[in-house]
Parts: structure tokens; C-alpha cells; sequence
């Protein structure tokens, strides 16, 4: 199959992401006054970090040649798979959101009258958007069939899994206390019974 079909296909998975993101990000936004943010610039930077290794080589892969040293000769079946995990990534990404409704934040913080979520996919991982992204770094590797863009997009990733959710955990501990301690013992970090 013709490359620019995958290029449409990773296109039209990080369209789907951004009309997502930009919704809650609005909504986000006309809230943001009112709640008090404790993120440290860390957190910051962290996150400006993760967006750029996560975004910036995507970019180069769907609109420059630059990444071709990278590519893969994966089958079209392994690629066409990768579209489909993603596809069903974007509809967990929405439902996810969806749950988390006005306690999403796209820096660690409390919000006043942030409200702990445990049902829906919280139910059974404290972390599914997380969970989620594992989901997208499989997809797009396989869509791409680029082992640069996987490393740099699993390079994004492994700072939200070591730095990030240690520090929401301490974060949400603070606020919720007891209740979180509880949670977290019925529930695991990113997937279901296992881790
Ligand atoms: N780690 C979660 C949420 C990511 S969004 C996930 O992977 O699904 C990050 C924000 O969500 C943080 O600022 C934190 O305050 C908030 N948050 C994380 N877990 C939460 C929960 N169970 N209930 C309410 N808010 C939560």
C-alpha cells in the first residue's frame, strides 16, 4: 500500500486526539480561574518535555522525509492493525475524558472542588489515560513503521510513566488521603489486575 495511506490514517488518528484535547482544553480554560493550581514549574517543564517528544516527530514523519532513515518493513495487515488499536485508543481517549470531566487537568494539579473518580475506566487503574497512550505508542508504531518516531514517542511516554504518575499519586494522597489509600488498593497502576 502507498505510504500516503498511512499518512492519512496517522493523520486522521492525531486529528482525532487534538479535537479531543482542544474541547477539554477550552473548557479547561473558562474554569482555570477559579481553581488554585499547585503545579511546581517542574511539572512544567515535564510536560513541555513529553509534547515535544511526543508531537514534534510525528509532524516530521506525516510532513518531511527526514525520518525515512527510520522505516521498517512491516506488512500492510501489521499497519492496517495499528490504525484499528489507535481508532479504538481514540474512543477510550474520548470515554476517558468524558469520566474525568472538570478534574482533567493538562498540568498536575487540585482543584477545589476536585472530586476523586473511581468508576468508569477508573474502576479497575488509577491511571487509564496513561494506559491509553501505551495503546497510541503501539498504533503509531505500527501505522508509521518508523522505529525513530517509536523511540522518540516511547521516550515521551516513559516520563509520564516514572516521573508523572509517582507524583500525582503523592498529589492526589495529599488531597484525598484515606480514600485514595483505599483506592488504591483495589485498583492497579495501568492495567487491570496485572501492574
Ligand atoms: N492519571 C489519570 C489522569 C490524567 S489527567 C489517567 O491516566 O487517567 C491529570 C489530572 O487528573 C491530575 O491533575 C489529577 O489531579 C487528576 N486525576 C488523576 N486521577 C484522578 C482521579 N481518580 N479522580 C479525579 N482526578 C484525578
Amino acid at each position: 500500500m502507498n505510504e500516503i495511506t498511512y499518512k492519512i490514517l496517522l493523520g486522521a488518528l492525531v486529528i482525532a486526539m487534538n479535537l479531543i484535547r482542544i474541547y477539554y482544553m477550552t473548557r479547561y480554560g473558562k474554569l482555570h480561574k477559579k481553581i488554585k493550581e499547585i503545579a511546581p514549574v517542574r511539572e512544567k517543564r515535564l510536560t513541555q518535555m513529553m509534547t515535544v517528544a511526543m508531537a514534534v516527530p510525528g509532524l516530521l514523519w506525516l510532513f518531511t522525509p527526514w525520518l525515512s532513515f527510520g522505516q521498517l518493513a512491516l506488512p500492510d495487515g501489521v499497519r492496517i492493525a495499528g490504525f484499528a488499536v489507535g481508532a479504538y485508543g481514540m474512543w477510550w481517549f474520548y470515554r476517558i475524558h468524558r469520566t474525568l470531566g472538570d478534574n482533567w487537568s493538562p498540568v498536575l494539579e487540585i482543584r477545589r472542588e476536585h472530586t476523586l473518580i473511581t468508576g468508569g475506566p477508573y474502576k479497575r487503574v488509577r491511571h487509564p489515560m496513561y494506559s491509553d497512550m501505551v495503546l497510541w505508542l503501539v498504533s503509531f508504531a505500527l501505522i508509521t513503521a518508523n522505529w525513530f518516531y517509536a523511540l522518540t514517542f516511547g521516550a515521551g511516554l516513559a516520563i509520564i510513566l516514572t516521573v508523572r504518575i509517582p507524583d500525582e499519586e503523592k498529589l492526589m494522597t495529599e488531597r484525598f488521603g484515606e480514600q485514595y489509600g483505599e483506592y488504591k488498593k483495589r485498583t492497579k497502576r495501568l492495567i487491570p489486575y496485572v501492574y
